[in-house]
């Protein structure tokens, strides 16, 4: 993965030459290319599995517009090279949406599902005392990501000030909304994705509404739900053990609670199980990626039928995959961007913490859109339609620039 994004960092530079005359100093580039702190700890844990020894990870990749910020995932295939890329993304996408963090992420490699609650309480709380001298509101800034949620934030946080002996509620966001979490947060990623998809479908006078959505958890289940809101058709959804689909449209609330009760989307008797790898070569107007990363690949990127994807999920279209859409004229609105609504949310919840203020909810959605919107406009005017380049080029170009002088204003080059 990390391979990958650099592979796609090379492109976008030598792009940026050709079709926008645009240059780099090769230094800026380089310091990019390295995360600046990698930590990788093994910890032991009394489960109710018995004792097990755990794997984490904390990559700290650029720290030049501030202390870094990045979700914080469990999946069993974690390993530090998918850390070091989703954290790479995350100096990328704090950069473009002109936030005042560096890029971090962080990965502990088990199988959340298969514990009990306890279980991943002990587990956070083991990870905040293996990471807490690299973590702080002014350091390192953790959230949540895949198979975690505000209830980990706030075991983590809990932690945290037992271990300092201070209450700094800025060190982790996404927290519950009783202990500093902020209005809006747990459903701010899919409301970023939803305006951006809003405004691209206006500005292109792309008139269908049949969409598709790969992956039903935070991000997926609340795009599916504004999405059906505003009249859009949801014909197919999956999640990590199958895939249903509905020609007329899937009542998202009803799969919602469906999922709820069984633990996924299989068996939902208002549509037809269909295969996990099906779902991609179904013909929409509209795909949602909100899932892991390398959903699309060189393997079935032929087989996409979409006008126009976002991506809610981090990486989830391989470079080459890339490559190929932009050839089919698939549109792209790429993760910097699509999902950049969870982060931009989770600086407002840092902003209150440091503060001591607390927004209303209208007050944190108002703001949203209006940072959501603005880069939008800003990439379309100043990249897109001035150099006629795609979306994901544009942002890179953006953070790129901002980046780079970051880093020589810091003195780094
Ligand atoms: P989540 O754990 O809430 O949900 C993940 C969903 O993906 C689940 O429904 C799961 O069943 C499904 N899934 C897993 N493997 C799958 C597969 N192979 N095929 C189909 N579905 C599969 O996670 P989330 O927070 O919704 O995150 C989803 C993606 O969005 C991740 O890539 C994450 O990095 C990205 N993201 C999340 C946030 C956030 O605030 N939660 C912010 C930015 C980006």
């Amino acid at each position: 993965m990390y391979e990958d994004a650099l592979k796609r960092l090379d492109s976008i530079v030598k792009k940026a030459q050709t079709a926008a005359k645009m240059t780099f100093p090769k230094e800026a580039i380089d310091i990019l290319r390295y995360p600046r702190r990698v930590h990788s700890v093994n910890f032991s844990v009394r489960t109710s599995k018995g004792l097990q020894v755990v794997n984490a990870y904390r990559v700290q990749h650029n720290d030049a517009l501030g202390p870094t910020k990045g979700g914080l995932r469990f999946h069993p295939s974690v390993d530090l090279e998918e850390v070091k890329a989703l954290a790479f993304w995350m100096t990328f996408k704090n950069a473009l949406l002109g936030l005042p963090f560096g890029g971090a992420k962080g990965g502990i490699a088990i199988d959340a599902k298969s514990y009990t609650v306890q279980d991943i309480e002990l587990i956070s709380r083991e990870f905040m005392r293996q990471m807490h001298p690299y973590l702080g509101p002014r350091r390192d800034i953790p959230a949540p990501d895949m198979y975690t949620n505000a209830q980990i934030m706030g075991y983590m946080a809990d932690e945290y000030y037992k271990i300092t002996g201070e209450i700094l509620p800025a060190v982790i966001t996404g927290k519950p909304l009783g202990i500093g979490g902020s209005e809006g947060r747990s459903y701010s990623t899919a409301l970023g994705g939803y305006h951006v998809l809003k405004e691209a479908c206006s500005r292109l006078s792309l008139p269908g509404r049949r969409v598709v959505i790969q992956g039903f958890g935070n991000a997926g289940y609340h795009m599916a739900r504004l999405l059906q809101e505003d009249g859009y058709t949801i014909i197919a959804v999956a999640d990590s053990k199958g895939a249903v689909c509905h020609e007329k449209g899937i009542d998202v609330a009803s799969l919602h609670a469906h999922k709820t009760e069984h633990g996924s989307v299989l068996g939902f008797s208002d549509a037809s199980e269909i295969r996990l790898d099906d779902l991609l070569k179904i013909k929409t107007d509209v795909l949602i990626l909100a899932a892991l990363q390398d959903a699309i690949t060189v393997r079935n990127v032929a087989d996409v039928d979409a006008r126009l994807i976002v991506e809610l999920a981090n990486g989830p279209i391989t470079f080459a995959a890339d490559e190929v859409l932009h050839q089919k004229g698939t549109i792209v609105l790429p993760d910097l961007l699509a999902n950049a609504g969870g982060v931009t949310v989770s600086y407002f919840e840092w902003v209150q913490n440091l503060s001591g203020e607390v927004w209303d909810e209208q007050v944190v959605l108002t703001k949203l859109k209006a940072r959501m919107l603005h880069v939008l406009e800003h990439l379309w005017d100043a990249y897109v339609d001035k150099y006629q380049l795609d979306f994901r080029t544009s942002a890179y170009l953006k953070a790129l620039t901002t980046l780079a002088t970051a880093q020589k204003e810091r003195g780094w080059y």
